[in-house]
């Protein structure tokens, strides 16, 4: 496994091996790799011939009071996972960089960017978009691997390589969790013991959503009403948003359906956590 930090390197690295015919997989991450990035990265081995992960703790896509500066990283620890899971080249460029002075261009979408954590987190989606579109312009993959943990930027990126008509399979993976039901995030390591416990409480409200609506419940409030409960019996716990939303388009809905979304960000103490399910999907 090579490690390139160099963005030019990268770039001719990965076009040597394409005009060998090589197909490229790529993983991008932000590290602090868990279980979650992992199942992205064996998956991603099967899916080409060359498996490349980036490492890169994006600044366009954090807001000014939000936690760029202390986002856990271990470099050394990612690139041990990522050994053992088939990777071939880790990607981890600096800022600098990603933005060399100058740098000017903005990537912007529509409609889809505009709820959930777009709503909570302003232009966090266009540091998304730019970043994402310039990560597939150096690794030119052939396919690219994302989590359903982040659902909207999972939807986002899917429209905007069909907008663009960037040549990359985008391929959503399920959501890994621990034993106990927390969706695995990097985020998770800024919870004490006793948060750790209380980041529970998403978990519980997606399978009371789940529950009910297995047994019948299509009322919006109802389903969500029943979600905040849950929530707001917890301590440290205070709800960001809890939405029912197309899973499709991410429009709100009037009653509940299969295909509809349910989407979930809280805080825990100062811990801002995400979750989603899909109603019809297995869990
Ligand atoms: P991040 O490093 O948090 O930016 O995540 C990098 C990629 O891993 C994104 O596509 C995430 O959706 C995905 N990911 C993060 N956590 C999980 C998880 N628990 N299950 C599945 N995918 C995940």
């Amino acid at each position: 496994m090579k490690l390139i930090h160099d963005v030019q390197e990268m770039q001719q690295t990965v076009l040597g091996l394409k005009r060998q015919g090589k197909r490229i997989a790529f993983v991008p991450t932000m590290g602090f790799l868990h279980e979650g990035h992992a199942s992205l990265m064996r998956e991603g081995r099967t899916r080409g011939d060359v498996l490349v992960l980036s490492i890169f703790v994006n600044p366009t896509q954090f807001g000014i009071n939000e936690d760029l500066a202390s986002y856990p990283r271990n470099l050394e620890g990612d690139c041990a996972l990522a050994e053992s899971c088939g990777v071939d080249l880790v990607f981890a460029p600096t800022a600098a960089g990603m933005y060399p002075p100058g740098f000017q261009t903005t990537v912007t979408l529509g409609p889809l960017t505009k709820p959930l954590c777009g709503a909570s987190r302003p232009g966090h989606f266009d540091g998304v978009a730019v970043v994402v579109t310039k990560l597939f312009g150096i690794v030119q993959p052939d396919c690219a691997l994302f989590g359903k943990k982040d659902f909207q930027q999972l939807a986002i990126i899917r429209q905007m390589t069909l907008d663009l008509n960037l040549p990359v399979e985008i391929i959503g993976m399920p959501i890994v969790r621990e034993p106990d039901g927390l969706a695995m995030s990097s985020r998770n390591s800024y919870l004490s013991v006793e948060q750790r416990q209380q980041a529970l409480c998403l978990h519980r409200a997606i399978l009371k959503v789940r529950e009910l609506f297995k047994g019948g419940e299509t009322s919006v409030d109802r389903l969500l009403g029943e979600a905040r409960m849950i929530i707001t019996a917890v301590p440290e716990a205070s709800v960001d948003y809890l939405e029912l939303r197309d899973s499709t388009t991410l429009e709100p809905v009037a009653t509940a359906a299969a295909d509809s979304l349910f989407a979930l960000a809280v805080k825990i103490g100062s811990t801002r956590l995400i979750d989603n399910t899909v109603l019809g999907d297995t869990p």
